[in-house]
């Protein structure tokens, strides 16, 4: 630039900080007179030596004292210069705003004023990008986790309910973002206009607003604040009006409490948004120490007496009769794990198995059922239901265990029966788990002669390629496909390709969990002819499985069938 082609000049040559230039410049300035004196002096020649002298020295001092002077006003003049070089280069470094004066008018007044306004819209612009939500103007998620490790630097209790606006997506999808966002910031205005003082409402996500403020550390307090929320939920979550659509918000809050329900700010905001997740029409507010208290409190409580379960001989094994509708006869039984529960009765294997399996608990109790279901496919070889095959689950970490094939020896042996009486069922998710071990497993059980059934089949994408080197022999198709079968062109379409699946693969195929006779009916006629399920009999006590159906029902139940497809298996494997 050219203004600047002496300060160019001089900055090329003198490396000094400006200030000294400044005053390098002034201090040579200010000397002119006096070396103009000397110049004059040595060029007159004067032999008046004391006259020389005085005049020497009064220049000198009214120099020095006028350069000192001229120094020290230089040097004040340029400090706003200087304040607002420093001022600009901490918030460039610390992005620290420090106040420059503004009411100056001259030029480094306005230096000063205008770096000022300048540093205070920049940080503005920069605080709204990284700390505002763009469509509602509302502290984002950045901003309220800061905000909450304020509370939490200083140890002060506070409570943070998360609200949820439950169809945003559908809104957005049906409307446009334009119109979600406009649904967000009604509410959003909603919200504040009736959250108390000293509360601060932020948008920690798409969906999401939170009320973040300070309370009191007791349940009672905490209590009463759930119901005020509620309040104002209520009063909040009338019909909102965006464009032509008048929408009726479904809203879902969350509540957690610090320090209850966490220890750092994301914990807590994980906190309140899971409890609103889980909150529904009928219970619109859940407070996170609710339900996840008492859940892991009841699974502690769980764990702790499956540990005893165990000892005390709480297990006992149900079956349910597998039958073959072409044959009119039971031909198997699913073992079953049931735990009588001193108190609670009766509790779900679907409860107690992964809380087995977590624990390590599911070695014992694998063991034991092994050796139970062995002895009662003893006792039945005796009775009128004969040699029929008895299938025992296995959860995926008993899949695991290097003792398995032992474990399944040592049952057989000690009941005295053969191999081939006995099913191991593993699902198509454990099956998955690891291929090489799967493999390896399925043959060694192949080889003893225990059969194999992939259980809850179609639920878990197990590949093809995969399937078709697996050693196993049976498929059994999960409830799900099975249940409506007759209705869900869906359901049609996988039971149809899993059964012509298992007849190109020279596998047996059950229908697991039917219902209803239509469910058969459709079954039947595509070639499925093994079923399992509440139609034919539920599970039962190992005494009353002879009771469940008999040969005359079945046979009944046959007649009312379709002719069913007669494609013969293409090959019938070697596996079981
Ligand atoms: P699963 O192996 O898929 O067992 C079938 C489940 O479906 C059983 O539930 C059975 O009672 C139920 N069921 C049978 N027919 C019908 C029907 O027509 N309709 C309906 N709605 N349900 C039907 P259960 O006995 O509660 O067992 C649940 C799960 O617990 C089993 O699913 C199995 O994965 C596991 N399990 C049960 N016993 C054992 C065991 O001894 N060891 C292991 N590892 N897991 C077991
Ligand atoms: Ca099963
Ligand atoms: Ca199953």
């Amino acid at each position: 630039m050219r203004d600047l082609w002496f300060y160019d000049w001089m900055s090329r040559r003198v490396r000094l900080s400006y200030r000294l230039k400044i005053m390098t410049v002034a201090f040579i300035g200010t000397h002119m007179p006096l070396i103009a004196v000397a110049i004059y002096i040595a060029a007159a020649h004067t032999s008046d030596w004391s006259d020389f002298v005085s005049t020497v020295l009064t220049t000198l001092v009214a120099t020095v004292a006028g350069t000192a002077l001229t120094l020290f006003v230089l040097d004040q003049l340029l400090r706003p210069v200087l304040l607002t070089a420093r001022t600009l280069e901490i918030y460039r470094n610390a992005r620290e705003v420090r106040a420059l004066p503004r009411h100056y008018t001259d030029e480094a007044g306005l230096l000063m004023a205008c770096a000022a306004d300048t540093i205070v819209h920049l940080e503005q612009t920069l605080d709204q990008i990284e700390n505002r939500d763009d469509g509602t103007g509302l502290p984002n998620s950045k901003q309220l986790l800061s905000m909450m490790a304020t509370f939490i630097a200083d140890r002060a209790p506070f409570a943070l309910a998360i609200v949820r606006f439950t169809d945003y997506q559908r809104v957005k999808t049906a409307y446009g973002k334009d119109e979600a966002e406009l649904a967000m910031s009604l509410l959003a205005r909603r919200l504040s206009s009736r959250v108390a003082e000293g509360k601060v409402l932020a948008r920690p996500g798409r969906a999401e607003l939170a009320v973040l403020g300070p309370t009191d550390e007791n349940a009672i307090a905490h209590a009463a604040l759930a119901g005020r929320i509620r309040d104002v939920l209520e009063s909040a979550a009338g019909e909102l009006a965006i464009g032509s659509v008048v929408l009726e918000p479904e809203l879902q809050t969350g509540l957690a409490f610090y320090p209850a329900d966490g220890e750092s700010a994301e914990a807590l905001l994980d906190a309140a948004s899971a409890a609103a997740l889980r909150s529904s029409p009928a219970a619109p507010l859940v407070l996170h120490s609710d339900a996840d208290r008492r859940a892991a409190q009841s699974r502690f409580e769980l764990e702790q007496d499956l540990r005893r379960a165990v000892t005390d001989d709480q297990f006992t094994l149900y079956y349910q009769p597998v039958v073959d509708l072409a044959a009119e006869r039971i031909i198997g039984a699913e073992a079953l794990l049931r735990w009588r529960h001193p108190e609670r009765g009766m509790v779900s294997p679907t409860e107690f198995i992964p809380i087995a399996e977590a624990t390590g608990l599911i070695q014992p109790i694998g063991l034991w059922v092994l050796d139970q279901a062995c002895q009662q496919i003893r006792n039945w070889s005796d009775s009128s239901l004969g040699d029929i095959r008895v299938a025992v689950n296995l959860s995926a970490r008993q899949f695991l265990d290097r003792d398995l094939l032992r474990h399944v020896r040592g049952a057989l042996d000690g009941a005295g029966v053969t191999p081939d009486r006995l099913e191991i069922e593993l699902t198509e998710t454990a099956a998955m788990a690891d291929h090489s071990h799967t493999r390896r497993m399925f043959a060694a059980l192949r080889d003893l002669g225990v059969g194999i059934a992939i259980d809850d089949f179609g639920a878990g994408y197990a590949s093809m390629s995969y399937l078709r080197k697996l050693p196993f022999n049976k498929l059994k198709i999960d409830r799900e496909f099975v249940s409506h079968v007759d209705a869900s062109s869906e359901s049609q379409a996988i039971c149809d390709a899993l059964i012509a699946l298992s007849r190109g693969l020279g596998l047996d195929v059950l229908a697991e969990g039917v219902e209803r006779e239509e469910e058969v009916r459709h079954l039947y006629a595509r070639g499925c002819t093994v079923f399992q399920g509440y139609l034919f009999a539920h599970p039962v006590p190992a005494d009353e499985i002879e009771h469940t159906i008999g040969v005359a029902q079945l046979r009944m139940l046959r007649r009312k069938m379709a002719p069913r497809e007669q494609a013969p298996a293409l090959r019938k494997r070697d596996a079981g």
